[in-house]
C-alpha cells in the first residue's frame, strides 16, 4: 500500500487527504495547528463554478476569464482542468456538509467577482471558508476513524528527504518534545498556503510564512512566478494586520470612490463603466494607486437588511475595528498584499521537479498567471488537492524502504547548536529587516533601483546567517523557528524574479517598464544552486518539473 505524508491541513491538504484516503492510501497530516486555524477559514467571498448556462454562462467563459485574469500566462490545460471540474467540487462539498446560501428557489446563490462575465460566485453567508474546512474536517475524522488518515497536530516541516532527485520523506518537528523525526512516505505533499508573513503586514495568516518553500528552494525545489504578488484593493489597516474587506461588498454593489473638493468621485466607473468596481483586482488596485487619494469602500445604499444578510462578516469586522457603522458610513480602505500568484513550481500533475514530491494548493503555482481571480483559489485548493491524490494512486509507487535516522539525528544536532548559539544578531531582528525590505521594494509598482537595493540587504542578512551570528529569540511566537536561511533565499528569489521581468503585467507593475511585452508572455522559474540563483521563462503548460 502507498504511503503519503501531507504537510499542512487547510483546504488543500485536507481534500488531498480525504482523496488519497478514499483510494485506500494511508495517509499522514501534519501542521503546527488544527485545520481550524488555517488561513483557509478566513475565506469569506465564496468558490467560482458555472452552474448555470441559461444566463448565457459556460465552462469556456470561465476558462476564458480565468486567462484573461491572469494576463495570459497561466496554461490553458491547467485552467481548462481546474474549470471544468469546477461544478462536480461544489457538489462535493455540498454533499460532505458545506451549506450554500440558497436562493427561494433553492438554488445555490451565485454574486459576481471581479473579472467575472457572468456571476459565478457561490458562498455560504461570508464564512465560505470556514464552512468548507469544517465539511472536510468531519471527513476526515471518518476515514481516521477507519485507520487510513493520522492527523498530527503541533508538527512542523522541518526539510524534505531528497536524494537523486527524488523525495523520500520529511523531517519533521515536534514541537512538544523539540526533536526531530525522520518519516518516509511513498509521495510528499506540501500544502503549506502562500507566503503572507515575508511582508510586514497583510490579509492572511501568520501561519503561512514562506518556510516549507524557502526549505525547499534550498533543497533544490524550482520556485515560480514569485514576482506576482497579489494586493487586495480593499482592506482596512489595524496594528498587527490588515484586514480584509471582501469583494463580496462590491459583488454585492459596493462603490469605490474618492473626494474632489467635496463631490464623491466614482473613478473606477468613469474609467471602465458599469462594471468598474468589479474589474479584476490588479485592475483596481493599480488604478487606486494611480489616483494618489484616499479612497472610500459605500455599501451603505443597499440598505441595513440587504448588509446584515448578505455581508454581515464587512458589518461586523467594521464595528470591532473601527467602530464604523457600514449602513451609515464608507469604509477608507487601501490595497494590501493578499495572495500569492507563485510558489512551488509544479507540473500539471501537481509533481514538482523532484520525484514523489508534490505541492497543493495557494503554496503551488499554476492557474492564477500573474493575476487571481477572487473565488478561483478555494477552486484551486480542492482542484489541486484531488488531481495530486489522483496522480499518487495511479503512479502506484512503492519506493524501497530507506533509513534515514542518522540524518535526523545530524540535523537534531545541528539543531541544537543553533538553539544554543549566543549569536550577536537576534533572529527577530533579522525577520523584521526581512519584512521591511520585502514590503518597502515589492509594492504594487517597483523599479530596478528598489529592487537592487533591496537585494543588497538580503545579501547581507544571508551572510549574517551563514555565518552562525544569529542568536534565535525563543519568545518568538512563531511555530517553528530554528532556520532562517530558507526565508531569506526565498526573500532573494522573490527580488530576483520581480527584477527579471522587465515589463508590467497583472500585479507586477515596473515604474521603469510600463509597458506589457510579448517576449515575457512566459513564466518565470527560479532554481538555487550552490549560492546561485538561476532564472528562466517557460510557456504554456510546459512546465513538468
Ligand atoms: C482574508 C482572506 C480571505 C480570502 N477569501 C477567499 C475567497 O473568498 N475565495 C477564494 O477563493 N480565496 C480566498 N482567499 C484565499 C484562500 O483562502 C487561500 O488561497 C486558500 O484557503 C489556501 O488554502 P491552502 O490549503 O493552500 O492553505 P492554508 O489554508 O493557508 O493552509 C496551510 C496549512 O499549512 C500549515 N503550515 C504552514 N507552514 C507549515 C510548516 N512549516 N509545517 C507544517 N505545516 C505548515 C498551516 O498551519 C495550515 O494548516 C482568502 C484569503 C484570505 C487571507
Amino acid at each position: 500500500m502507498t504511503k503519503v505524508l501531507i504537510i499542512g491541513s487547510g483546504i488543500s491538504g485536507l481534500t488531498c487527504a480525504i482523496e488519497c484516503a478514499s483510494r485506500g492510501i494511508s495517509t499522514i497530516l501534519v501542521s503546527p495547528f488544527p485545520s481550524e486555524r488555517a488561513q483557509s477559514v478566513l475565506a469569506a467571498g465564496g468558490i467560482n463554478a458555472v452552474l448555470r448556462t441559461d444566463n448565457g454562462d459556460s465552462i469556456e467563459q470561465h476558462i476564458k476569464d480565468t486567462l484573461n485574469g491572469g494576463c495570459n500566462i497561466a496554461g490553458v490545460k491547467a485552467v481548462t482542468g481546474l474549470c471544468s471540474e469546477a461544478p462536480d467540487i461544489v457538489r462535493w462539498l455540498e454533499g460532505l456538509g458545506t451549506v450554500f446560501s440558497r436562493d427561494k428557489e433553492s438554488k445555490i446563490m451565485q454574486r459576481p467577482f471581479g473579472g467575472q462575465t457572468y456571476p459565478r460566485t457561490c458562498f455560504a453567508g461570508t464564512s465560505t471558508g470556514k464552512q468548507i474546512v469544517t465539511a472536510l474536517v468531519m471527513e476526515t475524522r471518518r476515514y481516521e476513524g477507519k485507520g487510513l488518515i493520522e492527523r498530527r497536530f503541533w508538527t512542523d516541516f522541518y526539510g524534505a528527504l531528497i536524494k537523486d532527485k527524488t523525495c523520500y520523506g520529511a523531517l519533521l518537528y515536534n514541537e512538544a518534545t523539540r526533536t526531530l523525526e525522520s518519516v518516509t512516505a511513498d509521495a510528499v505533499v506540501i500544502a503549506t498556503g502562500g507566503q503572507n508573513r515575508m511582508f510586514s503586514k497583510t490579509t492572511g495568516s501568520t501561519q503561512c510564512d514562506g518556510y516549507a518553500a524557502g526549505k525547499l528552494f534550498e533543497q533544490g525545489v524550482e520556485l515560480k512566478n514569485l514576482e506576482f504578488i497579489q494586493y487586495h484593493p480593499t482592506a482596512i489597516e489595524t496594528d498587527r494586520k490588515n484586514m480584509l474587506i471582501s469583494e463580496a461588498a462590491r459583488g454585492e454593489g459596493g462603490r469605490l470612490y474618492y473626494e474632489d473638493g467635496g463631490k464623491r468621485v466614482y473613478f473606477m466607473e468613469d474609467k471602465f463603466g458599469e462594471k468598474g468596481n468589479l474589474m479584476p483586482r490588479d485592475v483596481v488596485s493599480k488604478t487606486m494607486y494611480e489616483t494618489g487619494r484616499d479612497i472610500y469602500l459605500d455599501v451603505s445604499f443597499l440598505g441595513k437588511a440587504q448588509i446584515l444578510d448578505r455581508i454581515p462578516e464587512v458589518y461586523d469586522l467594521c464595528m470591532k475595528y473601527r467602530g464604523l457603522d457600514i449602513t451609515r458610513e464608507s469604509i477608507p480602505v487601501k490595497p494590501s498584499v493578499h495572495f500569492f500568484m507563485g510558489g512551488i513550481a509544479v507540473g500539471l500533475n501537481h509533481m514538482t521537479n523532484i520525484s514523489n514530491l508534490y505541492a497543493v494548493g495557494e503554496c503551488a503555482s499554476i492557474y492564477h498567471g500573474a493575476n487571481r481571480l477572487g473565488g478561483n483559489s478555494l477552486l484551486a485548493a480542492v482542484y489541486s488537492g484531488r488531481t495530486a491524490a489522483k496522480d499518487i494512486a495511479s503512479r502506484k509507487v512503492e519506493q524501497e524502504p530507506s533509513d534515514w535516522s542518522e540524518f535526523a539525528s545530524r540535523e537534531q544536532g545541528r539543531l541544537e547548536a543553533i538553539r544554543e548559539a549566543e549569536g550577536a544578531v537576534f533572529s527577530v531582528h533579522i525577520k523584521n529587516m526581512l519584512r521591511e525590505n520585502i514590503t518597502g521594494s515589492l509594492g504594487i509598482v517597483r523599479s530596478e533601483k528598489e529592487i537592487d537595493k533591496s537585494i543588497e540587504v538580503l545579501d547581507h542578512l544571508i551572510d549574517v546567517e551563514t555565518s552562525g551570528m544569529v542568536r534565535y529569540d525563543s519568545s518568538e511566537l512563531e511555530y517553528f523557528n530554528y532556520s532562517l536561511g530558507g526565508i531569506l533565499k526565498l526573500g532573494k528569489a522573490m527580488l530576483v524574479c520581480a527584477r527579471s521581468r522587465c515589463e508590467s503585467r497583472g500585479a507586477h507593475l515596473r515604474s521603469d517598464y510600463p509597458e506589457r511585452e510579448e517576449s515575457f508572455k512566459k513564466a518565470t522559474i527560479i532554481s538555487y544552486d550552490e549560492g546561485e540563483f538561476n532564472t528562466r521563462l517557460v510557456g504554456e503548460d510546459a512546465y513538468e518539473g
